[in-house]
């Protein structure tokens, strides 16, 4: 099979990305023809497909009035990143579209050169975009539903958007623009959810349910368990509000019997720096980036993962990964979490922002003996086994394509109308 991948970048910029080239590698190894669309970036993968990435713009920098009209407009509707996509379609003919995170930067434009393509769509939701201009439904420092029910006006309200009136406005403008026209509910024929929380999110805000097919994300299976014997609890990930270290250090440094290792960068790595320093909590220690490679011995050495989120996790590749590696996981209840950690089971969950239950769940956690530590690492590592390996993966991605190339379009009938065609032709 033919199998075209669209995502805005093409280098491993964060979770998307990560399990975007997994996937590409073993469908490559399964003998698919596998391509890839995106943007150009210096950091990208050569691909003999660059030929037809288009411009990237920087959407997060003030440029000056044209400049940032310019980009504001591609933020819409990026003509390039249609034309382009229409070429590559046109001299490719995959078997099979399945795309990623396009929106901003490539825009819903590709959309009309897939339906013109009439070549069938299935979409991985990494996060909330199709649904909410707010992509990770996190905002103003809490989890952030404005917007639900077609009320855009609220996104420019309380500027959901980087805390920005400009953004937000564009973001609320874009999402009125592509649920109105239901631009990707008719383009794509299956969206695939990575938790069941992500489905159930997305009926909730109003995408059809026909449409919406759990497929659990996928990790590698170590052989063995990691020996952990650290003495430590860790924090990977990137140092951001949704991700409530905030709260989490607070409670931390009530518990100094168990030393916490914090790995990772972003805005709040000062601010938290800063804090523990005030808090005297000499037992949380700052790792900053920590190489791949060396991650993997940080984290089978640690007693715990730890993952204190604010925001809805979608299917967090640290608790699966530390699962799958035997370690007990402390997470907090929200989003996929409680599908991946289950309670005094596999680890303990905590509620979100929760400064006090999360004092007692390190104080708990501190006082198990190895023996317990074991047994949940093994629960974890029984669950990922049953549910997240990925040769069944593959399998359920592969029953999609299938589904999605023998079902008729779910809004056949508005495919083709005379002035789309139109456009499509321009
Ligand atoms: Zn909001």
């Amino acid at each position: 099979m033919r199998i075209l991948h669209i995502n805005k970048f093409n280098y491993l910029h964060g979770g998307a990305e990560h399990y975007m080239h997994e996937l590409m590698a073993h469908q490559t190894a399964m003998g698919h023809d596998v391509h890839v669309f995106a943007t150009r970036h210096p950091k990208n993968f050569s691909t003999p497909d660059q030929k037809y990435f288009v411009e990237r713009f920087d959407l997060d920098r003030r440029e000056g009035l044209i400049r940032d009209l310019f980009k504001a407009k591609n933020y819409v509707w990026n003509g390039e990143a249609r034309l382009s996509l229409a070429h590559m379609l046109q001299d490719l003919r995959p078997d099979m579209i399945h795309m990623h995170n396009a929106y901003n930067h490539l825009s819903s434009s590709i959309l009309t050169s897939i339906r013109l393509s009439r070549i069938p769509c299935v979409q991985t939701l990494h996060d909330y975009k199709l649904a909410s201009a707010n992509y990770a439904l996190f905002a103003h420092g809490e989890v952030c539903e404005h917007g639900k029910q077609g009320k855009y006006w609220e996104i420019v309200k309380h500027r959901c958007i980087q805390g920005r009136l400009d953004a937000s406005l564009l973001g609320a403008f874009e999402m009125w623009m592509t649920k109105t026209r239901k631009s990707y509910e008719r383009t794509v024929k299956l969206f695939l959810c990575p938790s069941q929380f992500m489905q159930r999110k997305m009926e909730e805000w109003g995408e059809p349910a026909d449409q919406l097919r759990y497929v659990p994300n996928p990790t590698y299976f170590p052989e063995q368990s990691a020996p952990r014997g650290g003495g430590y609890a860790l924090y990977a990930g990137r140092l951001s509000p949704e991700k409530g270290l905030e709260g989490f250090i607070h409670a931390a440094s009530r518990v100094p019997e168990l030393p916490i290792k914090i790995a990772g960068r972003g805005p709040e790595e000062e601010k938290l720096k800063n804090l523990a320093h005030a808090l005297r909590a000499h037992h949380i220690s700052f790792l900053g980036f920590i190489e791949p490679e060396k991650m993997k011995d940080v984290r089978d050495r640690a007693e715990a993962v730890v993952l204190p989120t604010l925001s809805y996790e979608n299917a967090s590749g640290a608790l699966l990964e530390a699962m799958a590696a035997g370690i007990p996981c402390l997470a907090t209840r929200t989003g996929g979490n409680p599908e991946l950690v289950e309670d005094q089971k596999s680890g303990l969950l905590t509620p979100p922002g929760d400064e006090q239950a999360w004092e007692m769940t390190l104080r708990k956690f501190a006082q198990t003996t190895q023996e317990e530590r074991t047994k949940m690492g093994e629960a974890g590592r029984k669950k990922i086994h049953a549910n997240h390996l990925w040769f069944d993966h593959l399998e359920r991605v592969q029953e999609c394509y299938e589904e999605a190339r023998s079902t008729s379009h779910p809004q056949k009938n508005k495919i083709d109308s005379p002035a789309e065609s139109r456009a499509g032709m321009r």
